[in-house]
């Protein structure tokens, strides 16, 4: 068995990986900064980021990365503390508002179909027709 030193995602230190791209350190304080900013965020709903970091002790970069990830979630009856990386609303976790989502779901699935080529296809007809008179 090969034993692979990795650098941690996180904190850049070496570490033989494990097939977790952070080290067993980061893995840790990352587990504790969750129960933290979790316990914080449902008993004091509706703050911002830097009041979570402020009261947790946890570094802002770590509480976007719980949220970024999913693996947070603000209260849904509170304002997200985290934006949309489309539109900048504000949501309570992951990277999109669910509008976004929607939005996008469609994008992928109207290139897939074979009616859409169809139709691109009659179109550059009509328009090679129109050229030859
Ligand atoms: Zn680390
Ligand atoms: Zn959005």
């Amino acid at each position: 068995m090969a034993i692979e030193a990795r650098v941690c995602k996180r904190c850049r230190k070496l570490f033989m990986y494990n097939g977790n791209p952070i080290c067993p350190t980061c893995v840790v304080m990352l587990d504790d900064a969750f129960v933290k900013v979790r316990s914080y965020i449902y008993d004091h709903p509706a703050h911002s980021l830097m009041e979570v970091c402020e009261e947790t002790g946890v570094e802002e970069g770590i509480v976007l990365h719980l949220l970024r990830e999913g693996r947070l979630s603000t209260h849904p009856d509170q304002p997200g503390l985290i934006v949309c990386e489309m539109c900048g609303t504000s949501i309570p976790s992951g990277m999109y508002c669910d509008e976004c989502k929607v939005s996008m779901g469609k994008g992928l699935r109207s290139a897939l179909p074979q009616e859409v080529s169809v139709d691109v296809q009659t179109q550059q007809t009509k328009i090679r027709v129109k050229k030859t008179y």
